[in-house]
C-alpha cells in the first residue's frame, strides 16, 4: 500500500515532498489547465521552500521524456497487445494519450524531479505539527 512517509505518496499525490502534508500546488485537479503547474512557494506545515533555486522546475523536463515514453509505451502496450489494433490504430493512440494525460506527465514528472532532492523528513513532521498545535 502507499502512504505517507514513501516517495512514491508524495509523487504520486503531488504533496510536500518533505513532510506530506499537503498539496504542493495551488489547485490539486491537473485538469484545470491554467494552473497546471502554479505551485504554493513553501508549505505551510514544514516551510520547506519548493523552488530550490530559480528555473529549479526547468530539469523536470528531462523527467517528462521518461514518464511521457512510459505513457506511450503502455497505451501501445493496451492498444496493440491486448485489444490487437492494428498499428495505425496503436500510434493514434499513442498520439491521443500523450495529449490527454499531458497535465498529469507534467505535475508526475515535478514531483519525480523535486523528490529527487529532498525526502521525507520524519523529525520535521513532529517538530511542524508540535509547533501549529501550539498556535
Ligand atoms: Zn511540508
Amino acid at each position: 500500500m502507499i502512504r505517507k512517509g514513501m516517495k512514491l505518496y508524495s509523487i504520486l499525490f503531488g504533496v510536500c515532498p518533505k513532510c506530506h502534508q499537503e498539496s504542493m500546488y495551488q489547485n490539486k485537479n491537473p485538469y484545470v489547465l491554467s494552473e497546471v503547474i502554479k505551485m504554493r512557494e513553501t508549505c505551510s506545515h514544514c516551510k520547506t521552500k519548493y523552488q530550490i533555486e530559480p528555473s529549479f522546475f526547468y530539469g523536470s523536463m528531462y523527467v517528462s521524456y521518461a514518464v511521457g515514453i512510459a505513457f506511450a509505451v503502455a497505451a501501445f502496450i493496451i492498444s496493440y497487445n491486448i485489444l490487437g489494433f492494428s498499428l495505425t490504430i496503436a500510434f493514434i493512440a499513442i498520439v491521443v494519450t500523450l495529449i490527454a494525460f499531458m497535465p498529469v506527465i507534467m505535475r508526475l514528472s515535478r514531483n519525480i524531479w523535486i523528490n529527487l532532492f529532498m525526502s521525507y523528513d520524519k523529525e520535521l513532521v513532529k517538530k511542524s505539527t508540535t509547533e501549529s498545535k501550539q498556535h
